[in-house]
């Protein structure tokens, strides 16, 4: 390897985007300019090197985020607008590309967030580039049509099974679940009768909790 002059190439610990007039650090999570500007890149700084020792040619090393659409298979149903998925594809980019700083949740903390802003990004996937496969390859899932959790979409929750369901699989609009004071699937409901004609309970059922797991806006 080629011996470099002592006051070339140099490693930073933070750099200032003047755009944006943020400091980024090695660990932080950036959007970065992309063909459509809605859809920036999302990445993990894992280094800042100042090419010349100054500051007017820095790099950054990143790790890619990838979205849905860029994944072998493409975007399913499943996946949520703010779903990235953690690559190991590393890369060299001009800092200055850099146009805004955001945060990666995991799937646990961003469904606990009360708001969620343009720079909020969740991953529970990594994704293989090279062979295109998902880590981890099992999900859960819910509802009739077994499906894994999209957070963009509302569901209700039977409090019989403790299963969660799309309104439109229970033949229900959006708005008529948020009204619903009680819920029990048809499978628990059916359930329920068998027990009440056995010991003819007067007794009406334990009122159901109602909730969503979407996100609180
Ligand atoms: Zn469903
Ligand atoms: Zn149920």
């Amino acid at each position: 390897m080629a011996k470099s002059p002592a006051n070339a190439r140099k490693t930073l610990t933070s750099y200032t985007i003047k755009s944006i007039a943020k400091s980024i650090r090695p660990g932080d999570y950036v959007m970065m300019r992309a063909p459509d500007p809605s859809k920036p890149y999302v990445a993990k700084v894992a280094k800042i090197v100042s090419e010349n020792g100054g500051s007017n040619n820095v790099k950054v090393h990143v790790q890619w985020y990838y979205r849905p659409e860029e994944v072998v298979g493409g975007r399913k149903q499943f996946h949520g607008t703010k779903e990235v998925f953690l690559s190991d594809h590393l890369d060299v980019q001009d800092a200055d590309t850099i146009e805004g700083k955001c945060k990666v949740h995991s799937f646990k903390s961003y469904m606990k967030l009360d708001a969620i802003g343009n720079d909020d990004f969740y991953c529970r996937f990594r994704y293989n580039s090279s062979t295109g496969e998902f880590n981890p390859d099992r999900i859960a899932v819910y509802c009739k049509c077994e499906m894994p959790y999209n957070p963009d979409d509302l569901m209700i929750q039977c409090e019989g099974c403790s299963d969660w369901f799309h309104p439109a699989c229970l033949d229900m609009t959006v708005e008529e679940a948020k009204q619903i004071g009680h819920f029990l699937c048809h499978d628990c409901l059916s359930q329920d009768q068998r027990i009440h004609q056995t010991c003819h309970a007067i007794s009406r059922p334990a009122v159901i909790r109602v909730d969503t797991k979407r996100r609180r806006m």
